[in-house]
């Protein structure tokens, strides 16, 4: 039976449950008046329900669905204004146990060249990316035990932190790994971590069991149930998903939803962020056989339903996605995007054996940071590098409360604008340069207190004369 309060994967993620709330989905999708409501109740940024937002993501109604882009586009600018967060994804091996059929780092496969990072090669891969500007990364590993045991991935956190190049630092260390026990979520937290991450990939059972037919991850509970466990541990930001692609989308996303209001419900607090990637080509990988892989226009309806469904809630894309598809979804509700990502093991030191054949994924976005930094500036957003919450303590619930009486925009806008700073300072090209500066001049405006702004604006003056990590 379905209760949002349960322990049990089967009771949370209730497909019953989600049957029906695609049936009410079906029969109210041109209910005007029951779709007029709920878009005017969600108005008020308190977000919506699974059914409400089923109702939405099936609404085919054009007037409505405008409606719907309008208020989406009206809630990422109230809530996170024209910030847009950077980082970048760091792959330390691609060894793995597991045999996820879509990706190809699956055990099967026999030509991928496996490799694992020594910690030697690690600091090399956080130069080059300290190198880049990067203050913020996720660290991404197979699951192995042997090869990638929990010790190998707190000891090159340890080493990721410890790098100081330059001026170059990384402040924040997101981490996705394998659903794993309270214990080792407990040693994550205290090494240090900002966001534990794992995508559920797909909310529906049997499609997951076959998707991944061996290895630990094919047990659907235990995958299902670790982002109670990683609380339990004691991390209190973590990153859901699914890959879209996979299953019937609007199954996964009334579970995605279903999972946000579970950890709310149990755990007092929803998820940080939210990623929706898309299925893409890779190794040993026929994105032919995901039927159902979602096209841009539904993708862009899911965002713009996220975004109104759970405005709190970051959303991340990445590189995966092309220039254009990410032009169009960051206005409707995007947070985070990765910049100048390399998607295989090693990949930054030593670009020319990216995509040889040890890549995750093609990267469909194959500009520079600094090339998407400027294009972000083109576009009017402003391209940050905070990573100032979670160094602040300002995580789960105290961070939850801070963005939902607004208050965190008073510490958003300027750290977007001293770390902008900061990286044009250190690491953009003249004309980024230019843009940025153009940009900060202008926004500074746009810090709503009186006393923070000149704090911000004699901060901005001290970087340029080479002060650094400034943070409110
Ligand atoms: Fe391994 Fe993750 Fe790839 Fe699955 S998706 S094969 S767990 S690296
Ligand atoms: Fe994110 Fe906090 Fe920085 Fe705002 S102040 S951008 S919420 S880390």
């Amino acid at each position: 039976m379905y209760d949002r309060n349960s322990q049990f994967a089967a009771e949370f993620i209730n497909d019953e449950e989600i049957r029906a709330t695609l049936a009410y989905a079906e029969e109210n999708k041109h209910n005007r008046e029951l779709i007029s409501e709920i878009l005017e109740r969600a108005k008020d940024c308190k977000g919506l329900s699974h059914r409400e937002a089923a109702v939405l993501l099936e609404c085919d109604l054009e007037d409505a669905n405008r409606e719907m882009t309008r208020l989406a586009k009206e809630i990422k600018q109230k809530l996170y204004g024209n910030r847009i967060v950077m980082f970048a994804p760091l792959y330390l091996s691609n060894y793995c146990v597991n045999s996820c059929v879509y990706c190809p780092y699956h055990r099967g496969n026999k030509h991928i060249t496996r490799k694992k990072l020594t910690q030697e090669e690690i600091a090399r891969e956080v130069i080059a990316l300290q190198d880049m500007g990067h203050k913020r990364l996720a660290l991404e590993t197979g699951e192995d035990p042997v090869n990638n045991p929990l010790e190998y991935v707190l000891a090159s956190i340890k080493t990721i932190y410890g790098i100081k190049h330059k001026n170059g630092a990384i402040r924040r260390v997101n981490v996705n790994i394998a659903a794993t026990t309270v214990e080792n979520y407990r040693k994550l937290k205290d090494a240090g971590i900002g966001t534990y991450i794992l995508f559920q990939e797909t909310y529906h059972k049997e499609t997951y069991e076959k998707l991944h037919p061996a290895g630990p991850k094919h047990d659907y509970a235990y995958h299902t149930e670790a982002m109670d466990r990683a609380m339990e541990g004691g991390i209190d930001d973590v990153g859901i998903g699914v890959l879209f692609g996979l299953n019937m989308y609007r199954y996964d996303f009334v579970g995605l939803l279903m999972h946000a209001e579970h950890l709310e419900a149990r755990l007092g607090v929803g998820p940080h962020t939210i990623s929706v990637p898309r299925i893409r080509p890779a190794d040993d990988i026929d994105p032919e056989n995901f039927s159902n892989a979602v096209s841009d226009e539904i993708f862009a309806k899911i965002v713009t339903v996220l975004r109104i469904a759970v405005p709190y809630t970051g959303m991340i894309l990445s590189t995966r996605e092309s220039e254009e598809t990410r032009k169009k979804v960051l206005e409707l509700g995007i947070s985070q995007i990765s910049g100048g990502s390399r998607t295989s093991v090693g990949g930054y030191e030593k670009p020319e054996d990216t995509d040889e054949n040890s890549a995750q994924f093609d990267v469909n976005d194959r500009r520079t940071l600094d090339e998407v930094v400027n294009w972000l500036l083109e576009l009017g957003h402003i391209p940050s590098f905070c990573t100032a919450c979670y160094r602040e303590g300002r995580t789960g619930d105290r961070f939850m409360s801070l963005v939902k009486t607004g208050k965190i925009a008073d510490c958003c806008q300027p750290n977007a604008l001293m770390t902008l700073k900061e990286y044009l300072t250190d690491y953009a090209s003249e004309d980024t340069r230019q843009k940025g500066e153009a940009v900060i001049a202008r926004e500074l405006d746009n810090v709503g207190s009186k006393k923070v702004r000149g704090i911000a604006a004699a901060r901005l003056k001290e970087i340029a004369n080479g002060k650094r990590d400034f943070r409110f």
